[in-house]
Parts: structure tokens; sequence; C-alpha cells
């Protein structure tokens, strides 16, 4: 299962990585460069995580607690509509 992603946010490629990650965080962006993500989420918990970093990695300059609402009312939206990740899918 493939863990390494590519994609182009902003017009930026960024390395999409899926890894163990130490502490407490549930993801990391290194701003122009990559985002990790930790592989052991799952369910709403990952999409919140996902669409964070994402928001990180398009918008340098968001305030973390803007990110933080914003991932979680968007993470909320797409839950309750009913989008879920097939089970051996990254
Ligand atoms: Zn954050």
């Amino acid at each position: 299962m493939p863990r390494d992603h590519h994609f182009l946010i902003g017009g930026v490629k960024f390395l999409w990585r899926y890894t163990r990650l130490r502490g407490k965080a549930h993801g990391w962006t290194y701003h122009g460069e990559k985002v990790l993500i930790e592989e052991r989420l799952q369910k709403r918990a990952k999409l919140c995580t996902e669409i964070h970093e994402f928001l990180h990695a398009a918008n340098p300059n968001m305030s973390e607690e803007a990110v933080v609402n914003q991932s979680e009312d968007l993470s909320k939206i797409l839950w309750a509509l009913g989008y879920r990740q097939q089970s051996s899918e990254h």
C-alpha cells in the first residue's frame, strides 16, 4: 500500500507521507516541501488531520486556531455527508 504521494498544493509540489510520528502531533507540514501524517490515525481523526495539514500547506500564514477550526468544521461536514476511505487505501 503506497505511503508516499506527491500533490500540488498552491502550485507547489509536496511529498505527502504516512509515517509513524514521535510525540503527540498527528501531522506536520514543512512549508514548500512535505506533509507528514501519523499512519495510525483512522476514520474522522485521519480526515481531520489531512485537511488540517493541507490548510497549513496551502496557507502558510493562517493561524493555528483558524486551521483547527476549519479542519474540524470541514471534516465534520464531509463525515456527515458520508465520505469514507476504503480500508485498504491511504
Ligand atoms: Zn496545526
